[in-house]
């Protein structure tokens, strides 16, 4: 097994990690960053680094400031200040001093009749899959859900070709132009706003909105829509749909961090409860980019004691901290949401446990135990965030591998043994 010895590892490779990294290194401190994906830039920029970018002018940074950067996925913490990570080919061991945990955000998915056809997709994911190559010229796509995203991701897929029939956007309009209303003192954000309305222009945008049934046969054909009460069936190729993000808190889980509400502690300095771990971005909730940047730099300044540098920040920290708020609750989900799935509607998608088996149980651990819900291969990421808002159940429990590993890599370690005793059973 590879083994590696850093001063301060970086988790994750977005925005938040990026300038974690770049702020500790740029201080003198000897940091590696590991991401799971091909390139760095997390899931807003993955990768681009054209000149002139800001992704660019991270990335050119972070080459400069000399930070070790190492593809593969934290799967397992063997013991105290050492993680393992698991890449194509080979397992690597790295210990660190300190650590920053900068894991992002994925979306969340709530079951509807027909979630599960072929081109469902998750609005992210799909743009993801037309960056990566997929076609979509011409293709007719209906972008639905909750959450600024939504719009970014129909103006992305517009400017490749692609039709979008309708945004359909849960939330109601009052609380759009709410948001709408705060976004005046967040010049950076009106900027945006007005560069997507434009890319947008001619496009149906439907508030008060979300999808209810999709049908096709081999895939999706048509998807209906509940709208201001009433219902409207659309042709279609493609459903991009999410409800909103969900943090990524796995890796903080297993190493104990202290959790509110769906979210990692965090102090003034990005410190989880955890000694020597330090959290920042999405994990710590949902705010955008800049937010993430921000508190990147702070975990980074911190990392390596300069204090004075890190509370600097601290303003700019808390206005975004106070949008990330407004951003919470204009697309908190609506109850109605909760009446979407049907008995036969499937839940938890890698192991095809349907609504009605699970709609009786007290909690999580019970629907686990008698029905193997998220006990697949995503070890409960999508239907965990599902069964929360369905069933107000907890889902945070995390259990290592935090992610499903190769038998090889597990063979490899030292503590075979907690390994036997903690995955026995899955
Ligand atoms: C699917 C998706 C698409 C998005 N698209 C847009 C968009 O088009 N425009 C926009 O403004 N915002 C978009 N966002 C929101 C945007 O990602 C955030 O606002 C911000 O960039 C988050 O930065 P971050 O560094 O906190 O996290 P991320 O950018 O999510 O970076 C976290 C990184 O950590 C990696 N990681 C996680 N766990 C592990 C592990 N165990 N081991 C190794 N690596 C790990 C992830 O793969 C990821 O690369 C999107 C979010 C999602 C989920």
């Amino acid at each position: 097994m590879m083994r590696q010895r850093l001063e301060v590892l970086v988790v994750g490779g977005g925005p938040a990690g990026m300038a974690a990294a770049v702020r500790a290194a740029e201080s003198g401190q000897r940091v590696g960053i590991i991401d799971d994906n091909e390139a760095l830039g997390g899931q807003i920029w993955r990768g681009r680094s054209e000149a002139g970018t800001e992704a660019s002018g991270w990335i050119t940074r972070l080459r400069s400031s000399g930070v070790n950067v190492l593809r593969g996925r934290i799967f397992h913490q063997p013991e105290p200040h050492v993680l393992l990570a698991e890449a194509d080919d080979f397992v690597r061991e790295l210990s660190y001093e300190k650590l920053i945990l900068a894991t992002g955000a994925r979306e969340r998915f709530l079951p509807f009749p027909g979630w599960t056809l072929p081109n469902v997709m998750g609005a992210g994911g799909l743009q993801a899959m037309v960056k990566c190559g997929l076609p979509i010229q011409g293709k007719r796509v209906v972008v639905a859900g909750t959450g600024p995203l939504l719009l970014a991701v129909a103006a992305y897929l517009r400017r490749h070709g692609a039709e979008i029939a309708m945004i359909c956007e849960q939330a109601s309009w009052a609380s759009l132009a709410w948001f709408g209303m705060a976004l005046l003192t967040y010049p950076s954000k009106i900027f945006q706003g007005l560069q997507l309305k434009r890319e947008l222009a001619g496009t149906r945008f439907s508030p008060n909105s979300w999808p209810v049934a999709a049908r096709g046969t081999a895939t999706i054909e048509s998807v209906t829509i509940s709208r201001r009460g009433k219902s409207e069936t659309i042709q279609c190729d493609y459903l991009a749909c999410g409800f909103h993000l969900v943090p990524n808190i796995e890796v903080p889980l297993v190493l104990g961090c202290e959790i509110q509400e769906g979210c990692v502690r965090v102090d003034d300095f990005q410190r989880t409860s955890v000694a020597e771990v330090f959290c920042a971005g999405e994990p710590t909730g949902i705010g955008g980019v800049e937010l993430s940047l921000v508190e990147g730099e702070i975990a980074g300044f911190a990392v390596a004691g300069r204090l004075a540098e890190a509370s600097i920040l601290f303003g700019k920290r808390e206005k975004l901290r106070l949008f990330a708020k407004r951003l919470d609750r204009t697309f908190r989900l609506r109850s109605e949401l909760r009446n979407l799935p049907q008995p036969e509607t499937i839940v938890c998608r890698c192991e095809d446990i349907r609504y009605s088996h699970l709609r009786d149980h007290m909690n999580w651990r019970a629907a686990k135990l008698q029905t193997r819900c998220g006990m697949g291969a995503c070890q409960g990421r999508v239907c965990g965030p599902a069964t929360q808002f369905l069933f107000k159940w907890n889902s945070e429990s995390v259990r290592p591998p935090i992610f499903p590993a190769r038998i090889e890599s597990l063979a490899g370690l030292n503590s075979k043994q907690e390994l036997c005793e903690t995955t026995g059973g899955r």
